[in-house]
């Protein structure tokens, strides 16, 4: 069963209204560290987050409550940190710590567009941000302000994908989007193979099945379960994110049917 959100449609006067062409009232965006490098080879490109910044500054602005959660990829990774000698907890550890660091540069992106945003942390590090909190979240999301779940699960031998499932259905969230360096799900690598073909629509279990790579296999299940759709979508084309919340331009949705 979906958790209970507090009110998408409060009476409360610091709730903005939505925006009628708005299909996903309230979304969560889960971005690999990668999709933040840009052009580069390691870390963070700031004219590409301030540019995923400005599309979010967007589907706020149409009264769409977002919530984020980011990977750490495009720093660090606690597979490749085992498969160098590094113990595999403490390189989880390590890479846990770097998608704090992607959140607070996205936050700094969001608040330069003028953007209230929050970060919060599944390992608690009170100097810096807050710690995970659902009711708190719902609260800032609520207002308009965009929540960006740091530090994935807390726990090692997770990925990302996992806890973006996991705070999407205790966020009570419309779907989760999963914002990709392509417009969606394809039969084979797109940028490989000319005769791959895009899907509009998959269900879960075709992508257990066929083993598709659209997000990690506890993620997908987890999804499933909690009836929440996933949208892929490219959050490199500008503008993009504001249009899929809406329900238009090229993306593939994964849902029960
Ligand atoms: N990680 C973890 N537990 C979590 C989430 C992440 O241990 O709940 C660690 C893990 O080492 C992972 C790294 O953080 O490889 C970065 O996350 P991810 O690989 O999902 O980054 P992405 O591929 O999305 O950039």
């Amino acid at each position: 069963m979906k958790a209970a959100p507090m009110s998408a449609q409060s009476c409360d006067s610091s709730v903005p209204t939505v925006d009628p062409s708005v299909r996903f009232k309230r979304v969560l965006l889960k971005m690999s560290g990668e999709v933040l490098m840009g052009d580069r080879e390691y870390g963070i490109d700031p004219a590409t987050i301030d540019r995923i910044a400005a599309d979010v500054k967007q589907a706020i602005e149409l009264g769409v409550q977002v919530c984020v959660v980011v990977g750490a990829g495009n720093i660090f990774r606690g597979v490749s940190g085992a498969e160098n000698g590094l113990e595999r907890v403490t390189g989880d550890y390590i890479g846990m710590l770097g998608t704090v660091m992607n959140a607070l540069a996205l936050q700094s992106a969001f608040e330069k567009v003028g953007v209230p945003t929050r970060v919060q942390s599944a390992i608690p590090m009170q100097a810096v941000c807050e710690p995970f909190i659902r009711r708190r979240a719902l609260r800032h999301m609520e207002k308009g302000r965009v929540v960006i779940f740091a530090a994935g699960s807390g726990n090692p031998f997770f990925t990302t994908d996992t806890p973006a499932a996991l705070r999407a259905t205790e966020m009570g969230c419309d779907a989760l989007f999963k914002g990709t360096k392509v417009d969606g799900v394809y039969s084979a690598d797109p940028h490989k193979d000319p005769s791959a073909t895009h899907y509009d629509t998959l269900s879960y279990m075709d992508v257990l099945t066929k083993d598709l790579k659209v997000m990690d296999a506890t993620a997908i299940s987890l999804a499933r379960e909690n009836h929440i759709p996933i949208v892929v979508f490219s959050v490199l084309e500008a503008g993009n994110f504001a249009k899929v919340v809406r329900g238009e331009g090229k993306f593939t949705i994964v849902t029960d049917q």
